[in-house]
């Protein structure tokens, strides 16, 4: 098949973004938080799981240790007993206690708000640093890819990229800057909804007529596509 030129993949991506926006811009974020360290901890925490659960055990955690000075010093089986219905909770547990302490020891107590300062941190990754970066901070600097948006991205041609990491920075190449902030939130609610990784919905898919994969997503699936 001809490579799509870039100028088309570049349209076709602000088309999609333009859609989804239009359906699912106004839903808001699924994590509930009060501030950048609650909300950097509950986007850790989200770690494959799901964000309704984090809910669940995220008033209980900010109750017992509602600031980094808390947390740092907190005794990690206690956090675990709390996280423990996440899965990966002693991994979690170790992670936030030491991205706490960081926080506090580096940082003057406050979560940092670079991309630089974020990924310093213990368990921080370019993903969540996106996901904080925008919504604690109201700076977009990328495109937080998780495995909805990396499925996503791959079924419409935007990336062939064997990881996340690397699809952002083809998603960044052909979606204007002015686009980025939305697109984790709202093409997440797209792989809920319709593009899942087992059945896509491809004829009530409203990206069907700019998706190279519609109807042939699940005979040629993505590679690397794990549940989140
Ligand atoms: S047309 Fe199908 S494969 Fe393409 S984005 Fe929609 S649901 Fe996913």
């Amino acid at each position: 098949m001809a490579k799509e030129p870039k100028k088309s993949k570049q349209q076709r991506a602000t088309e999609v973004c333009r859609r989804m926006e239009e359906r699912y811009g106004n839903r808001g974020s699924a994590l509930r938080y009060h501030s950048p360290y609650s909300l950097l901890i509950a986007v850790m925490l989200s770690a494959q799981t799901t964000d309704r659960s984090v809910n669940k055990v995220t008033p209980r955690l900010f109750d017992l240790w509602p600031h980094p000075a808390d947390l740092a010093v907190a005794d990690e089986k206690d956090v675990e007993e709390v996280i423990h219905p996440l899965g990966f909770y002693h991994t979690k547990a170790r992670h936030a206690i030491e991205c706490a302490q960081t926080i506090l020891a580096d940082w003057n107590g406050h979560v940092p708000d670079t991309m630089e300062g974020l990924t310093s941190l213990p368990g921080i990754g370019r993903k969540t640093a996106n996901i904080v970066l925008n919504k604690a901070f109201g700076k977009v600097e990328g495109i937080a890819v998780d495995t909805h948006v990396f499925r996503i991205a791959t079924r419409l041609g935007f990336t062939a990229a064997p990881t996340p990491l690397a699809a952002e920075q083809d998603l960044l190449s052909i979606i204007p800057q002015s686009l980025w902030g939305s697109v984790n939130e709202t093409w997440i609610q797209l792989g809920r909804e319709i593009c899942s990784s087992r059945a896509p919905k491809c004829d009530i898919c409203p990206l069907a007529d700019l998706c190279p994969s519609a109807g042939s997503a699940l005979r040629s699936p993505a590679k690397g596509i794990r549940k989140k």
